[in-house]
């Protein structure tokens, strides 16, 4: 018998853990933690207590599944539930965004855990970037790429590349004893590799699944999301940092390895040269010598430079060390004086922690604001009002260039009937029920309760 559990991602955006089992085989595909998961119950600094007791406030509240034979032994001392040994054969990662990877910390670090090469890079980066505060666990990591195939008792995973708002994101396509089944990972069709989801498209539908699991971000009567393309967002943010002379600030989520890309783009097109942090710097440098990814160099590329902070202790930051001590003798290196002083020449990243440092940058009155998100986070009010604080407090112009790293619900529903399952099993959406508008077999399925494929 092969059975699908949905233990997160049912009627709402993130969170994935998507549990297949065939015989003794069992396996995960996606463990992430869901967006809002502390906010009903925990506020401010009215935590989990986690260091102290593991998992227990997640199990006391039904935050996280007690399922036996999956947690680490250190997460489960502080709780009623007994390690036992690892009862599951693998994780698959989809790709490497919070809500799809983050509980892997969690996770008995016996259980082996594949993901894309390039996610793996991610990954490595962010652990030493976040100076340990998002820590994977110590699994072993086994990478793929497209075209492998990764055999697990009688279970065959084919991942295959899709276009998304970070590099290294898949789908799988999972041959079981009983059929197929497909699960598509997070996807867009408008972005610069659409072809790579296309891809991935048509080798499903070559696969005659039976059962699709889809996401469906933007499955909604109310979509706010824009279908600008990436091309798109670089014109639209060209034509309004070549209207000003004065600084240009962009705000988006800093593995968002094509929009790097764009912005270097548009820093040439505009006679200007990009700033990014050292922690972008980090991740684009772990980017370099793989073919596979279009990821520029700021410390070679004319038309970037990389910004290290005033920090009263550098030692205790190393990643960020590496360029501070490099700032008297490389000339791709700056700190806070030189984007002061030359603020026409510039277009600096700024993700919402990196808010402080315009305090020493001083931006002058009427600088750009260029907002460019592309997560599916929901608008977070509090996050929002600050924002929005900071841009009256410094008079900036504030402007959006959204592009969505998700595939619109007419885009999604012409996935569902290319590939044409027997059922769609809708993921990662807030409004499931409207995916039967696209297929007559939608299986709705409750969380934490297993059906048969
Ligand atoms: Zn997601
Ligand atoms: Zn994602």
């Amino acid at each position: 018998m092969v059975k699908i559990t949905l233990y997160g991602g049912v009627g709402e955006i993130g969170g994935n853990k998507i549990l297949l089992e065939d015989g003794d085989t069992r396996v995960f595909f996606d463990f992430g933690e869901p967006f809002h998961m502390k906010d009903k119950f925990f506020v401010d600094f009215l935590t989990p207590r986690e260091s102290r007791f593991g998992l227990r406030d997640y199990f006391h509240f039904d935050l996280m599944p007690r399922i036996a034979g999956l947690y680490d032994e250190d997460y489960l001392e502080g709780t009623d539930l007994k390690y036992t040994e690892p009862e599951f054969d693998a994780a698959f990662i989809s790709h490497m965004h919070f809500d799809h990877a983050m509980h892997l910390k969690y996770m008995d670090r016996k259980i082996p855990v594949y993901l894309g090469a390039a996610a793996d890079t991610i990954r490595r980066s962010w652990q030493i970037t976040s100076l340990g505060r998002s820590d994977f666990g110590e699994h072993e990591f086994r990478t793929f790429r497209t075209g492998d195939k990764v055999k697990l008792g009688p279970l065959e995973v084919e991942p295959v590349h899709v276009d998304h708002s970070t590099p290294g994101a898949y789908g799988f396509i999972i041959h079981t004893s009983e059929g197929c089944v497909v699960y598509t990972g997070d996807f867009r069709l408008h972005g610069p590799r659409g072809d790579m989801t296309l891809d991935f498209v048509s080798r499903a539908a070559e696969a005659r699944p039976d059962v699709l699991v889809c996401e469906g971000t933007r499955v909604s009567d109310n979509d706010p999301r824009e279908n600008m393309s990436e091309e798109g967002v670089r014109k639209r943010a060209e034509g309004l940092i070549s209207a000003t002379d004065k600084l240009a600030v962009v705000s988006f989520y800093p593995k968002d390895v094509d929009r790097m890309r764009s912005f270097r783009d548009v820093a040439k097109s505009t006679g200007r040269r990009f700033v990014v942090s050292a922690k972008v710097a980090h991740l684009l440098k772990a980017f370099q010598g793989d073919p596979h990814i279009d990821a520029p160099d700021p410390m070679t590329d004319p038309n970037m430079l990389v910004y290290v902070r005033h920090m009263a202790r550098p030692e205790k930051v190393p990643y960020e060390n590496e360029y501070v001590k490099m700032a008297g003798s490389s000339d791709h290196v700056i700190g806070s004086d030189y984007v002061r002083d030359h603020q026409d020449e510039l277009i600096f990243h700024a993700d919402f922690m990196q808010l402080t440092e315009l305090i020493d940058i001083k931006p002058s009155k009427g600088s750009l604001f260029v907002r460019s998100k592309s997560e599916p986070f929901e608008e977070d009010d509090v996050q929002e009002a600050v924002l929005q604080a900071w841009v009256e407090w410094f008079k900036l112009d504030f402007q959006n260039a959204h592009a969505s790293g998700h595939a619109s619900m007419a885009e999604v529903f012409d996935v569902v009937g290319r590939i044409a399952p027997a059922k769609v099993v809708p993921i990662h959406t807030e409004n499931p029920s409207l995916f039967r508008s696209c297929s007559h077999q939608v299986v709705l399925a409750e969380k934490m309760i297993p059906f048969v494929i």
